[in-house]
């Protein structure tokens, strides 16, 4: 069966000629350059009505065309910018407009350095000459500079069969692409029809998750699923989601993870079912910093040879890639090398021709990162987003869709703009006298302080706004090498902040800190759930999964769940109850006022519980002040004890040493002292031995601070328990993630101490998960 496929001519003319750089203005395509090219393209269509009249001139003209095979019915299609008939009843004198905007000065511009431009208007061309009839035409390639509006024209003739026998060629290049595409997904398909689950048996649990997956796919609707250690999430989530791309329900598949070691299990389910046969294109996208291979990245294609004339070059690697169905950081580095071009546009451009992509949430919802080709513009493919530890989503909402803006940063961005640029340095200093005046108007007679408002600081707003359409009008590579990182990191920084505050509304507030360093204001989003469900409304379903999603209110309604549409389950552990033992010492206060008197009862504590047994065990505190308290009394009082302590500036390989000390047990007894919510508050995985037990002290509740007490504040007046969504439920959801490193399999024993007065509350008990077995101690 043919299946149909819409396709623009800019996409026809960009995939066999594109031979350019990479964007290095790409944050600002999204929004600012599309509104100035627009502005200048409107510009140019009314001088030319008025030149000409509006009998003469038509602008955007919709053109069509359709290409087939046995395979795909591929419908072409595209807005002609203008067409200009010099005299109406004689067709020879005929003009097509292809109109660019340009940062460049126009007399530097060959069109020969873009020929997918004029391949574009080739296309135009031919679709109109089609349609009307016409033996012969001109194509006029305009480019217009964003500064001075200055423009120049390129003309061309053509006659109908030279221009059919150029169309011919990028069009059905193209068709020959998507046809190859579509033979593949005929082939993943076949292997999804006959993949078995790949374990004899299913987990407790498990089956029933996979169900719902399904089900909540072919509904259309989100699944927010409670599923313990050892159920087998990932791939009781992974597989029913392949069978529903098999099914057609969805094309694409997006599994987001919170960081990146935990997208490593993904890739571990997905390895499993490759062995049993899956087809599925699949790729691991990591962030630009981490894999840019050089040591001080520039991505102005002037000056990082990999971004320059990346597309020539991109288009042939990935041709060779698509003989493997693979595609990790190694296997992307590798061809990238051998290509010579950026790992990371490769690993986004290969990302085009996968099934699976497995990468961080902010592909999906972050606006800066967003992968803007799937979501941003008018694309067809449904997706579904599984989204791993989703409960870490909350806070990472918060933080994707918050900006700050700051005197400093300002003045940093300043010293790039050239001397000729004068309507920026004027714009730059408007601003900077804004933040002034805030700073005046709220912080006169002190010299630090902090205050909120719900308002959006228009004013502000306004004069970011004057800066950004400024810079609009300068070629940046212009700017100076020292001053190049200072004034990028500036213009992305007042891009982004412009950006949330076209979120802004009852769900933000504005922060202003003032203290030696200046004025900083922060957009600040208290509640992201509708942010995050806008981002999940862009496919088709979102399974959220995680150890830890509940309270179900809670979850639901910060991530932007429907009580009535969306489906909630929650299940039991697999494993024996108990294995598990929970001990609970209730006499002890952990609250900040209470601390002094708390360091050295529980010392002893963990000494009596961990000597009981020779193994390895961790301490998990609020914080590393106490943290250091509590560790140099016990280390006194329980000398025979190895001690590992976790430092706050740990980086990748001191996680990995950390953690390694634990596959050494029998000997000593080990205490690794840990904060909770930190790096080794969850997603590791110590299996048996490697851990026999943990002490959690206190009930993990956020620090007490402005901004905490804001979204408190917030949830009250919105008749939702304030303290609860800003305290006690982020707070007992690290002392669960905490408690949940102690059993990670079938056999695994152990016990977990909570240590404080709270947890002997009926409040606190009603969110242990119903299958804890606990007793006082
Ligand atoms: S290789 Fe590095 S510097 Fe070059 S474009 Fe890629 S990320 Fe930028």
């Amino acid at each position: 069966m043919q299946k149909r496929i819409n396709v623009s001519v800019r996409d026809i003319a960009d995939f066999s000629l594109n031979q350019g750089d990479i964007e290095t203005r790409a944050g600002f395509s999204y929004r600012e350059s599309a509104l100035d090219g627009t502005k200048n393209h409107i510009r140019f269509q009314k001088e030319m009505i008025k030149q000409y009249g509006k009998d003469a001139f038509t602008k955007e003209v919709y053109v069509e065309d359709i290409l087939e095979n046995d395979e795909v019915y591929m419908v072409i299609t595209g807005r002609i910018d203008g067409i200009l008939k010099t005299d109406i009843s004689d067709t020879s004198d005929i003009f097509i407009y292809e109109i660019k905007t340009t940062n460049r000065d126009i007399n530097e511009i060959k069109p020969s350095n873009r020929p997918e431009h004029l391949g574009q208007a080739h296309c135009y061309a031919y679709m109109y000459c089609k349609k009307h009839n016409i033996e012969s035409i001109r194509v006029r390639l305009v480019y217009i500079n964003r500064e001075n509006q200055d423009s120049i024209i390129f003309e061309y003739k053509f006659t109908f069969e030279e221009i059919k026998s150029i169309y011919d060629e990028l069009a059905n290049r193209y068709l020959d692409w998507v046809t190859g595409i579509r033979k593949w997904k005929v082939i993943r398909d076949q292997s999804i029809a006959t993949l078995e689950f790949p374990f004899i048996e299913y987990r407790d649990g498990q089956k029933k998750l996979m169900k719902e997956v399904y089900n909540c796919i072919n509904d259309g609707v989100k699944l927010f699923a409670t599923a313990p250690t050892g159920i087998g999430k990932t791939m009781g989530v992974l597989f029913p989601a392949i069978k529903a791309l098999g099914a057609g329900l969805v094309d694409k598949l997006m599994y987001l993870t919170a960081k990146t070691v935990t997208s490593k299990v993904a890739v571990d389910a997905y390895k499993k079912l490759e062995k049993g046969g899956l087809n599925l294109r699949t790729i691991c996208i990591n962030a630009k910093d981490k894999v840019c291979p050089l040591e001080k990245r520039d991505c102005d294609p002037e000056k990082c040879i990999r971004a320059n004339q990346y597309y020539l070059r991109a288009r042939t690697c990935i041709k060779e890639m698509l003989h493997e169905q693979f595609f990790d950081r190694d296997i992307i580095a590798k061809f990238a090398n051998s290509y010579n071009i950026c790992p990371f546009e490769l690993s986004l451009d290969l990302s085009n021709y996968c099934d699976l992509i497995i990468c961080d949430y902010n592909y999906l919802f972050d606006p800066r990162i967003r992968l803007q080709r799937y979501f941003d513009y008018e694309n067809e493919e449904a997706f579904c987003f599984m989204i791993d530890e989703a409960h870490n989503l909350v806070e990472r909402g918060r933080e994707m869709f918050s900006c700050s803006l700051n005197t400093k940063q300002i003045q940093e961005f300043k010293t790039g703009i050239k001397k000729e640029w004068k309507a920026l340095k004027k714009s730059v200093n408007t601003l900077l006298n804004e933040m002034k005046e805030l700073e005046n108007e709220h912080f006169s007679d002190i010299n630090e302080g902090f205050i909120s408002q719900e308002d959006l600081p228009s004013n502000l707003i306004e004069k970011v706004n004057k800066c950004l359409n400024d810079i609009m009008m300068y070629d940046l590579s212009r700017i100076p090498e020292d001053k190049r990182e200072g004034f990028l990191d500036g213009m992305f920084n007042l891009l982004y902040f412009a950006r949330v505050a076209d979120f802004y509304d009852k769900r933000f507030t504005t922060l202003f800190a003032f203290d030696s360093k200046g004025l900083d204001v922060k957009l600040m989003c208290i509640d992201p759930s509708y942010l995050l469900k806008e981002g999940m409304d862009m496919g088709r379903s979102s399974i959220l999964f995680s150890a830890t999603l509940e309270p179900k209110r809670y979850y639901m309604d910060l991530l932007g769940g429907d009580m009535n549409m969306d489906s909630y389950i929650t299940l039991d552990s697999p494993f024996p109850r108990e294995n598990l033992q929970i001990k609970l010492v209730t006499d002890i206060s952990t609250k900040y006022k209470d601390r002094d008197m708390s360091y050295e009862r529980i010392a002893e504590i963990l000494k009596k519980e961990f000597s009981r047994k020779t193994g390895n065990y961790m301490a998990f505190f609020p914080s590393y002040a106490y943290m250091r308290r509590v560790m140099e009394i016990f280390s006194v009082i329980y000398p025979e004890a190895v001690i590992l302590e976790q430092r706050s500036n740990m980086d990748d390989i001191d996680r990995s040493l950390f953690l390694e000390r634990f596959e050494q047990f029998g000997e000593n007894t080990l205490v690794a002292f840990a904060v909770m919510g930190g790096l080794f508050g969850e997603g590791i995985d110590l299996v048996g031995e490697m851990l026999s037990g943990a002490a959690i002290i206190g009930p993990g509740l956020p620090m007490v601070c402005p901004e905490r007490e804001i979204i408190k504040k917030y949830f009250d007046d919105n008749d939702m328990s304030g303290f609860d969504y800003s305290y006690t439920y982020p707070g007992m959801n690290r002392v669960l993630q905490a408690a949940g490193r102690v059993i990670r399999s079938e056999t695994d024993t152990g016990f977990v101490l909570l240590i404080d007065s709270r947890f002997g509350t009926s409040k606190y008990k009603s969110l242990f998960p119903k299958w804890w077995n606990y007793s006082n101690i």
